[in-house]
């Protein structure tokens, strides 16, 4: 069973995926809790070259590609054999991020990114949680935390409620994985909803 999170920054997807490992732990199955970018030794060496440092260090177009090695590496290093050995493997972001974030925000790019992602991913989770909060909330909750990375302050609030409608109209177009959990609650609220949500697709 393969579970993505999705959402913007400060949604809270990162703490949903934690803990819905340590419950999906506590019921005794072998999860694997991985994130993008990221996620396998060479990814985080590219998850390192492209968030560190100038954010104009590499073009939009090479930013995808960047990417997208980083998630064939990832699937090829850590999903792929998890998922091989039965493992639930539940990931922070994967290639939906990729749609919104370098499909979006520079330019309409999308179609790169779905090419890219049929040439050399090809996969989808079975079940994607979408997170969904109002980007002003998103940013004082992670300001709140300190967890804020420079990339939120270089998209900008509006460039992030972009990336929340694309999300939810990428919910529309995958309705049959994606599930939509408003993430504008109190943490047990959510978590409550997203372990109802996985309880009905676990294996029996
Ligand atoms: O999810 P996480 O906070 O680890 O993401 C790190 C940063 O990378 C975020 O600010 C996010 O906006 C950005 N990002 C991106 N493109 C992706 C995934 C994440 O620009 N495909």
């Amino acid at each position: 069973l393969f579970i993505s999170f999705e959402g913007i920054d400060g949604s809270g997807k990162s703490t949903q995926a934690r803990l819905l490992a340590d419950h999906l732990r506590d019921l005794g199955h072998d999860v694997v809790l991985t994130r993008e970018p990221g996620g396998s030794p060479g990814a985080e060496e590219i998850r390192a070259l492209v968030l560190q440092g100038d954010p104009d260090r590499w073009s939009a177009r090479t930013e995808i590609l960047l990417f997208t090695a980083a998630r064939r590496d990832h699937l090829e290093r850590t999903i792929q054999p998890a998922l091989d050995a039965g493992k639930i493997v539940i990931c922070d972001r994967f290639a939906d991020s990729t749609r919104m974030y370098q499909g979006l925000s520079r330019g309409d790019l999308r179609g790169i990114v779905d090419e890219l992602h049929r040439l050399m991913i090809g996969v989808e989770p079975d079940l994607t949680v979408l997170i969904d909060m109002d980007p002003t909330q998103g940013l004082s909750r992670a300001l709140a935390r300190q967890t804020v990375e420079e990339r939120f302050e270089d998209f900008g609030e509006e460039l992030q409620r972009a990336m929340r409608k694309g999300f939810l109209d990428l919910a529309q177009e995958y309705a049959q994985r994606f599930v939509t959990i408003d993430g504008a609650r109190g943490i047990d609220d959510v978590t409550a909803d997203v372990q109802q949500v996985v309880a009905a697709r676990l294996p029996s």
